[in-house]
């Protein structure tokens, strides 16, 4: 048995069922982040599992014993949240000691645990000081250390990066996957940065309208995503009208030049339209020798972004996105030039 379960999960507020036969078994140590747009349910699940809601349906089990009707505080779970999470008027060493206060530990031990969580953190010399006096990206380190310092058996994380600034955002979110795997504590995190989730996590929960569109790895949701919904939502899509020209082979026309699409046989027959998505690393500026097509595309937009630079192009009719390298000795193309394209179908 997994280490936690959900199993047919339901939630329903008044008459809103926003959480619908959601299971999902999680094994000890994992990190799953719970995907999806706003109001997808989300955070209700993690509530529920944290015992903050109880369920209108289902049941959660956490190391082999059923939870469902257990009180938040003895279920042995940690938790972070958004922000501002801390006790105001505590310093940072007593925000860290409060869960093991309220379990009675006796103060050498308090003590103990405390220093130990804040060398975890990297704030070892910031335990005397008040939330006030931290920058946000600490402020978010200290609420880490006080959810894991009563040792608990699962962590819940509901977007504790989201008020955070870019930099440290990344920054924080490779510390908490480090100290997570060095604990080897089983995870759930909430997100709906499809970034954010798929450089962290184990597998990946895309929710949709309270259920569980896929459930994956990071590399099997991006590259073969089940649902349109997930194919959208989880990185950029170019989409295409083609025409069929073999279904068998997987074989379609696009703009004269032929394409071979991985998912043959094609459910068409040759000569129908079909739209057909490719990530933006299918594309590639250039001529180049294992690509099957060429083509033309207009520059509409460029965003340089460093190591990589993102165009937008009108290509056959279609507004794409492609990446290419930066190279310091070679400018990137300007808006309304024309530009080579190399297509591949795989
Ligand atoms: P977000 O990313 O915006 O936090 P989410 O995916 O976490 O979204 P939830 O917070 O789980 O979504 O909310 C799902 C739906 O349930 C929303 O439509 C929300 O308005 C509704 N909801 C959540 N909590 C309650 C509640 N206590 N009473 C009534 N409706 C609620």
């Amino acid at each position: 048995m997994s280490f936690l379960t959900m199993t047919h999960l339901e939630k329903i507020f008044g008459q809103n069922r926003v959480v619908k036969d959601f299971s999902l078994s999680v094994e000890k140590g994992e990190f799953i982040s719970l995907l999806g747009p706003s109001g997808c349910g989300k955070t209700t699940v993690l509530r529920m599992v944290a015992g903050f809601e109880s369920p209108s349906a289902g049941g959660i089990t956490i190391d082999g014993k059923d939870v469902t009707g257990l009180k938040a505080n003895s279920r042995n779970i940690g938790m972070m949240f958004q922000a501002y999470a801390l006790f105001p008027n505590m310093t940072v060493a007593d925000n860290v000691a409060f869960g093991l206060k309220v379990k009675g530990a006796p103060k050498a031990e308090r003590d103990a645990r405390v220093a130990e969580m804040l060398a975890l953190i990297g704030l070892a010399d910031l335990g005397g000081r008040f939330p006030f006096q931290l920058s946000g990206g600490q402020q978010q380190r200290v609420a880490l250390a006080r959810a894991l310092a009563p040792r608990p058996s699962v962590l819940l994380l509901d977007e504790p990066l989201s008020a955070l600034d870019a930099k440290v955002r990344v920054s924080l979110r490779n510390q908490i996957r480090q100290i997570q795997q060095e604990l080897g504590i089983t995870t759930i995190f909430v997100t709906h940065d499809q970034e954010e989730a798929m450089s962290i996590s184990d597998r990946i929960v895309v929710m949709n309208g309270g259920v569980a569109d896929q459930v994956g790895a990071p590399f099997e949701i991006y590259n073969r995503p089940r649902t349109r919904f997930v194919a959208n939502f989880v990185g950029t899509l170019n989409t295409f009208e083609v025409e069929v020209a073999d279904p068998a082979s997987g074989r379609v026309m696009l703009a004269g030049q032929g394409l071979t699409l991985p998912d043959a046989p094609l459910a068409a027959r040759a000569g129908e339209t079909l739209s057909v998505a490719l990530r933006p690393e299918a594309l590639r500026l250039g001529r180049l020798p294992d690509a099957e097509a060429l083509l033309t595309a207009k520059v509409t937009d460029v965003h340089f972004m460093g190591s990589v630079i993102r165009l937008k192009a009108d290509l056959a009719g279609a507004a794409v996105s492609l990446d290419t390298f930066n190279r310091p000795d070679t400018p990137p193309p300007v808006v309304g030039s024309e530009v080579e394209v190399s297509l591949s179908g795989r």
